[in-house]
């Protein structure tokens, strides 16, 4: 394989076998491996570190993933453990063998039933981690795994926070992802809540899996940026009036009077079919 990763590496060594890249992220590289004692199928995220040394941003990734190794949600990617050697550290995930939700909506829309069943699975991962005080930041449809059997996986829950800190002290790569799910108040740079911009995003991600293109988009960066400020969207004539109704109260430009979480249950459109599930260990 092309793995950059030295299979000597004594973090790994004798416990994964590393296989084939899966993805490639902004400062980030993800493999295939396999656990040599259980035959288990995981994924590895290696991120190099060197940068990081003689910061204290260490010992904010060690809080950080104290928590998210707590989550546990059948909608959200496990972290199984985290394994650091000098120069890198390995996240070492659940294995999600569908995909990105990104790749199949980029061969066209979804229907609104499907579109409700991965919308539904989303807010319970969302709801489920706000509740414990961990905001994603960086919901887009990249982010959203597909498995076996249809079910969607969030990706990354809590890292984002993580990755934030690198990226924001530019000690790693510069963030080169696309803004095109950004919550206007992050624009406005007069600080945000994380639960509000985690609705915002998942209010872009429905458009984009029920219209099949985003809902703000620009080739001009500055006049993405407008959009999203302005807040201006227009549903395809296709959409139910219910679900142009329920995207205008997710992309509120207003924080204040966006749809809560709480209220997203209870919304008709969403309200279909949702078999609420508690997740209480
Ligand atoms: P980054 O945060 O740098 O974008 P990601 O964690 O999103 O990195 O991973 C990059 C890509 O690797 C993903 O878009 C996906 O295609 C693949 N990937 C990540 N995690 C998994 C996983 N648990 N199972 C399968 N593929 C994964
Ligand atoms: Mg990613």
């Amino acid at each position: 394989s092309s793995s950059s990763v030295t299979k000597m590496d004594s973090a790994l060594f004798g416990k994964y076998e590393l296989g084939k890249l899966l993805g490639c992220g902004a400062f980030a590289k993800v493999y295939h491996a396999r656990n040599i004692s259980t035959g288990q199928s995981v994924a590895v995220k290696v991120i190099n570190k060197n940068k990081i040394a003689g910061t204290n941003l260490m010992s904010n990734i060690k809080r950080e993933i104290t928590i998210m190794r707590r989550l546990r949600h059948p909608n959200i990617v496990k972290l199984f453990e985290v394994l650091a050697s000098k120069t890198k550290i390995y996240f070492v995930m659940e294995f999600v063998k569908g995909g990105e939700l990104f790749a199949k909506v980029a061969k066209g829309r979804f229907n609104e039933d499907l579109c409700r069943k991965y919308f539904q699975q989303l807010i319970s991962a969302v709801g489920y981690c706000h509740s414990r005080g961990v905001f994603h930041r960086d919901l887009k449809p990249e982010n959203l795994l597909v498995d076996d059997n249809g079910d969607l996986k969030v990706s990354d829950f809590g890292l984002s926070a993580v990755t934030d800190q690198i990226h924001n002290d530019g000690l790693l790569h510069t963030l080169c992802g696309t803004p095109a799910y950004v919550a206007p108040e992050i624009l406005a740079k007069k600080g945000y809540d994380g639960a509000k911009v985690d609705v915002w995003s998942c209010g872009v991600i429905l458009f984009v899996l029920s219209a099949g293109y985003l809902p703000f988009n620009d080739p001009n960066l500055m006049m993405m940026y407008k959009k999203i400020y302005k807040g201006e969207f227009r549903c395809p004539k296709w959409m139910s009036s219910d679900l142009k109704r329920f995207l205008s109260r997710l992309l509120d430009t207003n924080p204040e009077k966006r749809i809560t979480v709480d209220e997203i249950t209870r919304h008709p459109w969403f309200k279909k079919d949702y078999k609420a599930i508690n997740f209480y260990e």
